[in-house]
């Protein structure tokens, strides 16, 4: 994706958010530390991207990051020394990590060139990292800007939110983030799926031209044909396709949700159509994909899920 595209997406999907930044930056005045709360998907680590890139790109257009540059390429690809991106370690974020992002700001503390940090799931800090990071916007070294991203703003220190500039990122609807696919040339069908898959256009967009799930969707979809027949070729099919292209656990719960997806459609038509016996026998059918989601977390093995869920269907 280019710069000028990823510019109109984060315009377009957070316009608030975006203007005020932008505001911020061409008055001069952006805070030192930001909070960025909303949903995932929602464009809070493409912003952070965003803003560092502003500050540090060497060509910026009519105000705008290049996202070429030498600078804008190595903050994309988190090698750019000045900006630091901290994720979790594991389930959580540890006091180390915040204390390694100190020492390596105070040590550049004589140049003048400011630095950026971006912690990602910040609300997994653990109490010291909190603690930690605390002192540091009390009592900063050197020229900074913090930003913290999380889905789960009650679970940031109101000490640490007090510090920061909230900036709340509105959740994509479906509609817009369906319409901006099919801009992408994503066909309506492919675009809806996508968007009952994510509410990440960035992470629609990726899944779409994977390979595997162009083969998978349309795998499911000759499955759920059998199981909307009736059909015993659906039986067959867990062990004669499914098995073989749905490999990885995850692979599976994709699968799972590709085909709640189909039978939802097809609920939404039966609606239209007024067939509420079929919305019925439809609603029971995404009550065992349900269950079958669950068997799978605890660790029943795909293929007993899939055939058990054909057995309890078709007949
Ligand atoms: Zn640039």
């Amino acid at each position: 994706m280019g710069a000028v595209d990823r510019e109109l997406n984060l315009a377009q999907m957070q316009p608030i958010v975006y203007q005020q930044l932008q505001r911020s930056f061409e008055h001069g005045r952006l805070a030192h530390a930001y909070l960025f709360e909303g949903e995932k998907g929602t464009g809070k680590h493409e912003m952070g991207i965003w803003l560092a890139q502003h500050l540090f790109c060497t060509q910026l257009q009519d105000n705008q990051p290049c996202g070429t540059c030498n600078n804008c390429r190595r903050i994309e690809n988190k090698e750019h020394p000045d900006v630091l991106v901290i994720e979790p370690d594991g389930q959580t974020i540890k006091v180390e990590q915040i204390r390694r992002l100190q020492t390596e700001f105070s040590r550049s503390g004589y140049e003048s060139r400011k630095k950026v940090f971006l912690i990602q799931s910040a609300e997994k800090m653990n109490s010291s990292a909190a603690n930690s990071l605390l002192k540091f916007l009390e009592e900063p070294t050197g020229d900074f800007l913090a930003i913290l991203e999380t889905d789960a703003v009650g679970r940031i220190l109101p000490t640490i939110q007090s510090r920061c500039q909230v900036l709340h990122f509105q959740e994509l609807s479906k509609e817009s983030l369906i319409h901006k696919l099919q801009e992408e040339q994503i066909s309506n069908e492919k675009a809806k799926l996508l968007a009952f898959l994510t509410n990440s256009l960035g992470k629609a967009v990726e899944i779409s031209q994977d390979e595997w799930f162009n083969d998978a969707k349309d795998l499911i979809y000759q499955w759920f044909v059998y199981l909307q027949k009736h059909d015993t070729q659906a039986f067959i099919y867990v062990q004669k396709k499914l098995t073989k292209a749905f490999k990885e656990k995850s692979q599976q719960f994709t699968g799972l949700m590709i085909l709640m997806f189909y039978y939802q459609e097809a609920q939404y038509q039966a609606i239209n159509a007024g067939e509420y016996g079929k919305v019925k026998q439809i609603n029971r059918t995404i009550e065992r994909i349900l269950t079958a989601e669950q068997k799978l977390r605890s660790n029943v093995s795909f293929q007993a899920v899939a055939e058990q869920f054909v057995l309890q269907t078709i007949f």
